[in-house]
């Protein structure tokens, strides 16, 4: 067993943000680790554009080793798959065990699937995204009518960026399409769909699969041979099997230091951590980053911890597919292709500020 005074779980956007930081100014002391699934960390931001063709693959993501030289942190490629909170132990899926005084989780979420019956359906979840990437490769080789579950931003992202790849794409909500933003934004969102031939379902929640079938309640409502997962985060299992206080949905609970309720040498931030006042949305993620960077540096050294206070409301860009972008600010919304231009270039900023090389 490895053992490290901080191991850094998930190259998470937060993570990003906290590396950058250490390696532009001096970082704690100890043996510092970051854990990460793969090699890159994608931007989520970027994926429609990418899926769109208007970005290439190698503008989404960001290396990790050479920004991790930079801040002289270690990194692991593995995947965490359980977690001793009462000991600080992670198990690795490959067999490795590692241990840390410290520990910082930014794993993310998934996406939630219906229960399938049969093999008439062929499902892909969004992320992890190096696999929903390869996955839609061999997709867009045969293209076949397609549905989308998911009826918030990643979900209308999606279906307009795919809506000219697929001879037919129809998109399912829960509830409206995207729940919890101004009806300007979605009268807008609906236009553009419309307008791309996007076949809208709302208030329509698919509660399994059964064959080439989606069932909602008990009436059937879309029958064709794919289905893209694009809806609300589900927490890794693991977390809430750690001993760590999750909410009811396996969330890591935190305090306003990002620091585990129970187990305070434990920090959770991003879509993995439940805090009241944040959303599962990687801006939320982004501006935990400095607090975490002090937090972590604070407990390495015997400091005094900061506290965070999520913002009260957060712009979103959502991509139109060509180009363009939709805007929601409060009650505000707008869009153009001058807000396509915007978003790319805060997309961008994004992935250069953490290209750095050690
Ligand atoms: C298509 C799409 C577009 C989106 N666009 C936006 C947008 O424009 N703006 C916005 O704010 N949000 C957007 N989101 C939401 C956003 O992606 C998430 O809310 C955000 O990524 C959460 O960030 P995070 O820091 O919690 O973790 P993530 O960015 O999800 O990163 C988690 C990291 O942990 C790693 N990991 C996971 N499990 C393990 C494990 N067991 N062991 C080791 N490593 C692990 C993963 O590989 C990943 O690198 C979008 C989502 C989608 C699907």
């Amino acid at each position: 067993m490895s053992h490290y005074d901080l191991i850094l779980i998930g190259a998470g956007h937060a993570h990003l943000g906290v590396l950058r930081r250490w390696a532009r100014l001096e970082r704690p002391p100890g043996r510092i680790a970051l854990l990460s699934a793969g090699h890159e960390a994608w931007y989520s931001g970027m994926l429609p554009g990418l899926l769109a063709g208007r970005h290439v693959a190698a503008d989404c993501r960001i290396e990790l080793a050479p920004l991790c030289r930079a801040a002289k942190v270690e990194l692991i490629i593995g995947e965490a798959e359980a977690l001793s909170a009462m000991q600080r132990q992670v198990q690795l899926s490959d067999g490795r065990g590692l241990n840390a005084e410290w520990l910082s989780l930014n794993v993310g979420a998934r996406v939630a699937c219906p229960p399938q019956q049969g093999a008439g359906m062929q499902v892909l979840a969004v992320k992890p995204f190096a696999d929903f990437l390869s996955g839609w490769q061999n997709w867009q080789a045969d293209p076949q009518p397609l549905a989308i579950l998911g009826g918030g931003a990643a979900g209308v992202e999606l279906a307009l960026a795919l809506a000219n790849q697929v001879p037919q794409l129809a998109l399912f909500c829960r509830g409206p399409l995207l729940a919890g933003h101004s009806a300007g934004l979605r009268l807008r969102a609906l236009g553009h769909l419309h307008q791309r031939r996007v076949r809208v379902r709302e208030d329509c929640p698919i509660s399994r699969i059964d064959g080439d079938c989606l069932i909602s309640g008990a009436a059937p409502v879309w029958r064709g041979p794919r289905l893209l997962l694009a809806s609300g985060a589900q927490a890794l299992p693991w977390l809430a099997q750690s001993g760590l206080d999750c909410d009811a949905a396996g969330f890591v609970q935190i305090a306003t230091t990002l620091q585990s309720h129970t187990h305070p040498h434990i920090f959770a931030v991003g879509d993995c951590a439940s805090l009241p006042g944040t959303r599962k949305s990687g801006v939320y993620s982004v501006r935990q980053a400095p607090v975490l960077a002090a937090n972590l540096n604070a407990v390495l050294r015997g400091l005094p911890l900061r506290a965070y206070r999520p913002q009260r409301q957060s712009l979103a860009l959502l991509a139109t597919g060509d180009g363009g972008a939709l805007l929601s600010w409060h009650d505000y919304s707008a869009g153009g292709q001058l807000f396509g231009r915007w978003k790319d270039y805060l997309d961008r900023g994004f992935i250069q500020r953490h290209r750095l090389s050690g």
